[in-house]
């Protein structure tokens, strides 16, 4: 077994964090460094996936389930990121996306 990671650690509340939804599978909390005005993680409760990659290639429908949660926490039009990689600015090894909302205005993030 692996270690536990820290959105595990949250989720059995061994650490604090503040989870905004949860549904079977799927869980959310608040950014501790919120870069909008709403930045939420979306996150599977299982830490098997590192990344986007293997979770789309192991478990779709888990990968669809996290859409559909971080629609719902969203609460209106939203951006949703998965960083994938370390040299892409992933530091935490079990697979998030995230939510980011509220004023970020039209742009598109590239370039942003
Ligand atoms: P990433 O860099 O894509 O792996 O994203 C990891 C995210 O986890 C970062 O945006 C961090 O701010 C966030 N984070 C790290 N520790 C915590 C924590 N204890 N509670 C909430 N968010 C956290």
């Amino acid at each position: 077994m692996s270690e536990p990671s820290i959105f595990t650690r949250i989720l059995r509340g061994d650490i604090p964090g503040e989870i905004v939804a949860e549904t079977e599978r799927v869980f959310a909390i608040k950014d501790i460094s919120p870069q909008a005005p709403v930045h939420l993680l979306v996150i599977p409760k299982t830490q098997e996936y590192r990344d986007v990659t293997e979770l789309a290639a192991g478990d779709p429908s888990l990968l669809a389930e996290m859409v559909e949660v971080a629609k719902g926490v969203a609460g209106g039009d939203f951006r949703l990121l998965f960083n994938t990689g370390a040299s892409a600015g992933q530091t935490v090894f079990h697979v998030h996306a995230h939510v980011l909302a509220g004023g970020l205005g039209e742009k598109s993030l590239v370039g942003a």
